[in-house]
């Protein structure tokens, strides 16, 4: 069986209930057993960890640390906001002759859960921020480089230090590469050759961790079955109606929402957070307007109604997940409860909350009007959750697109094909 997504890693596992030999992506967060149909959420305490196969005439491996680092880089910079996607490994411990990172070898070479059993395992002694930092700083490096071969000298853009950076991850975890130990020397157990030398034979110090958590995919109110696609962090009782997320090894109960639609529809998960800032006068919805310049005379009543942000609640391409924020925080699409939505076409949230937080400052970057004068204040600024809700908006097919019935904003279907894939 392979991966039904060539950019996502295939995970060989077990199935916990009868032992049967299954695939997972490296998404999937709901398990189903192709031969007794369990369904089980997949999760973990921390990250997941992963480990290539070591040929069985390795006695004792050791296994080396990669973090597996998969999202978008927004950088604020004058006076804009860049971005790109990371879809990287980068070696996650200190020790010099280590390759940087596992290259292709991933989608080519058997991944399964990691279990402590298999082997000498290294803690990551690279934090996955830090790791963050390795692949941006060589990125730029190429960046400035194809800057030079292109133009004769560098462009002032690559130079330009941003005021600040975020990233907004859809998948991290811990790839362990085997290695043998032999004459103080480590070794690539796969490749055979050598990697690093001078390695005491005590490397590395002994740990433990825990394995991935399967929870039964039922209701943890009612007992009902839970609705929800594969990849999704979380899945909706039709029965309660309750929202349950998938987090830290359990169930969390998150509040959400569903609008009404008459018309067949699509429901798109968003976050919307209200978000208190420090550093800047953004309290009312009337301030946001102010600092977007929209296109519309400000209201009165906009000065006391509370400014609250929106953002996808699942994975875009990275332009296109700024402007769905700027469209749905300036829209300020309706919401109620409404147990007519049917939440079986709701599509899966593969976004967490804490990475739609970690978006608000780099939204307010992208839609402000006056970029010279709030981008760089934007720095110092620091924002706060003060709470938030997933709020499940329809879209309807019209043409190659899925568009809000009401507010008609909107997304070209195949960019959300592209984002199941990205
Ligand atoms: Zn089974
Ligand atoms: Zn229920």
């Amino acid at each position: 069986m392979k991966s039904s997504n060539s950019n996502n890693w295939a995970i060989d596992c077990q199935c916990p209930q009868c032992g049967s030999p299954a695939v997972l992506d490296e998404t999937d967060r709901i398990f189903t057993c192709p031969y007794c149909r369990v369904r089980l959420c997949v999760t973990t305490p921390d990250f997941f960890r992963y480990v290539v196969a070591a040929p069985l005439s390795i006695k004792n491996p050791i296994y080396i640390p990669y973090w597996r680092l998969k999202g978008a880089f927004f950088s604020c910079v004058p006076f804009q906001v860049n971005h790109a996607i990371v879809d990287s490994t980068q070696v996650a411990y200190a020790l010099k002759g280590l390759p940087f990172t596992l290259g292709l070898r991933p989608q080519v070479l058997k991944l399964s859960f990691a279990s402590p059993e298999q082997g000498r395992f290294v803690m990551p002694g690279i934090s996955s921020a830090e790791a963050l930092e390795m692949i941006e700083a060589t990125r730029e490096r190429v960046d400035s480089a194809a800057d030079v071969f292109s133009k004769g000298q560098v462009k002032a853009k690559s130079a330009a230090k941003p005021f600040f950076k975020t990233y907004t991850g859809e998948a991290m975890s811990v790839i362990y590469a085997p290695m043998r130990l032999e004459g103080g020397m480590l070794y690539d157990a796969v490749l055979n050759r050598p990697v690093t030398q001078a390695v005491s034979e005590e490397f590395p110090p002994p740990v433990t961790f825990g394995a991935p958590v399967f929870v039964p995919t039922l209701c943890p109110n009612c007992g009902q079955d839970l609705s929800g696609e594969k990849q999704t962090l979380v899945l909706i009782c039709n029965n309660c109606q309750s929202a349950w997320q998938v987090d830290k090894g359990a169930l969390s109960e998150v509040g959400y929402a569903a609008a009404p639609c008459v018309e067949e529809a699509v429901y798109l998960p968003f976050w919307k957070m209200k978000v208190r800032f420090d550093g800047i006068a953004l309290r009312s919805y009337a301030d946001l307007a102010r600092t977007a310049n929209i296109p519309r005379a400000i209201r009165t009543e906009w000065e006391d109604e509370e400014s609250v942000f929106w953002s996808p609640a699942f994975k875009i391409a990275p332009q296109l997940f700024l402007r769905l924020s700027e469209q749905a925080t300036f829209l300020k699409p309706p919401v109620m409860q409404s147990d007519k939505a049917d939440m079986k076409r709701a599509y899966p949230v593969t976004l967490p909350l804490s990475e739609g937080a970690e978006s608000v400052k780099m939204s307010l970057a992208a839609f402000a009007a006056n970029k010279k004068e709030i981008l760089p204040r934007l720095a110092s600024v620091t924002t706060n959750m003060e709470s938030a809700l997933l709020v499940y908006l329809p879209f309807v097919k019209r043409s190659n697109d899925f568009v809000h019935p009401e507010l008609g904003f909107g997304i070209n279907a195949n960019s959300l094909t592209t984002a199941l894939n990205l």
